[in-house]
């Protein structure tokens, strides 16, 4: 099986795993206690801690670990919303769900600011739209194109106006490098299992002074500002996650992530007609392509590639067979055929020019096959793409 399904999570790093394990078995403490083992599940976290923020360029206390980057973001926005005063939400339309559906629960009004067709945020909308803000949400990197945002403009011009800005980072983060340093940012939401530390585990950046309000309330850990006791093992998992990736960014091995992508997306372009390349080329992760196959339905393809040993996602959100633009192609006016026949591919450092190599005759193969067997509509299927 080749797993070219990256940005929906990824394959646990063995360095992480080993980190792991004394935690899941002699070093379960309670973090909270008062004996040794307990001291030194704590010192484990406060290492992790460091690791993490050594990855975005942040202070070890300016880390909280909570559970993922949809309690990240649930927290940074409810956060935002209790010590904000009047004025609107101003996020983006492209936004992950864990944005959208927190925001629209706010007492709230929201302003979702557009994207060009690149799926780019439209910089002069958000300009425009700042005054009526109390605070802003706009994301690093969007999980199904792969287009990063201009997240140093956003953040320029909404300080400019003393608005404070979180950003959903999941996808970001590991893939290409962020520093709070030179992109200042209030909030930012991290999530481990998107740069191959395990599930269940994230953090939320909360700047230095920046006025912050928990949202699970209990026995006061990390700080008071997340309560629940730590989950030692994936916190030490995070770090190591964290070292890794700070690393991996560092070396060739990045660079040649790009190429194996690349070379993926010329040849399919190339040897395949009708083929789309959605999302902006310049400004985007360098793992993902987003791709549309004319007269293939997406559900059709995924099934045959899944047959060949491909894993990958549909580029649309997908369900009980009925193929529907996503919000994010939607808001990138990508048409509808297009957007029902697109394919999200997502590389990892696990990946190999061999895999790419297999994955291209794969995805030729079955777009052949399926031209000449489509008609309309391949229910029903059930598809999930996160
Ligand atoms: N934000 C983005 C952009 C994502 O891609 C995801 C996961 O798919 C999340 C948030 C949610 O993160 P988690 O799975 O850690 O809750």
């Amino acid at each position: 099986m080749i797993d070219l399904d990256s940005n929906a999570t990824t394959r646990l790093l063995p360095e992480v795993l080993e980190a792991m394990m004394p935690w899941l078995e002699d070093g379960y403490a309670n973090p909270s206690g008062s004996y040794k083992a307990a001291k030194k599940a704590r010192n484990a976290i406060n290492d992790a801690r460091a690791q993490v923020a050594d990855l975005i360029g942040a202070s070890p206390e300016e880390i909280t670990f909570t559970s993922g980057g949809t309690e990240s973001i649930n927290t940074a926005l409810h956060s935002l919303h209790s010590l904000t005063g009047h004025g609107t939400a101003l996020s983006s339309a492209i936004e992950h769900s864990a944005v959208l559906k927190c925001i629209e629960h706010l007492d709230r009004q929201v302003e979702m600011v557009g994207v060009d067709h690149s799926g780019r945020l439209d910089l002069d909308a958000f300009e425009a739209s700042l005054p009526n803000a109390a605070f802003v949400s706009i994301m690093g990197a969007n999980n199904e194109t792969g287009v990063t945002q201009p997240l140093v403009e956003v953040i320029e011009r909404a300080k400019s106006r003393q608005i404070p800005v979180h950003s959903d980072t999941v996808q970001l983060i590991g893939k290409l490098p962020l520093d709070v340093k030179e992109a200042p940012l209030d909030l930012a939401s991290l999530s481990a299992h998107k740069f191959h530390g395990p599930k269940g585990i994230g953090a939320l950046y909360i700047r230095n002074g920046l006025k912050f309000q928990s949202l699970l309330q209990g026995g006061g850990q990390e700080s008071g500002r997340r309560s629940g006791t730590e989950n030692t093992a994936s916190i030490v998992g995070m770090g190591a996650a964290a070292v890794a990736a700070k690393s991996f960014l560092e070396s060739a091995d990045h660079s040649a992530l790009k190429n194996i992508r690349d070379h993926f997306q010329n040849s399919i372009t190339s040897e395949i007609d009708g083929v789309t390349l959605n999302g902006n080329i310049q400004h985007r992760l360098p793992n993902t392509t987003h791709l549309s196959f004319d007269g293939c339905d997406a559900a059709g393809l995924l099934i045959l590639l899944d047959e060949a040993g491909i894993q990958c996602s549909a580029g649309s959100a997908c369900m009980t067979g009925k193929q529907k633009p996503s919000h994010v192609q939607l808001a990138m006016d990508i048409p509808e055929d297009q957007a029902k026949s697109s394919l999200r591919f997502g590389f990892s450092r696990f990946n190999t020019m061999e895999d790419a190599e297999a994955a291209v005759q794969a995805v030729k193969q079955s777009v052949e096959k399926l031209r000449r067997i489509q008609g309309p509509g391949v229910g029903p299927v059930t598809i999930y793409t996160p």
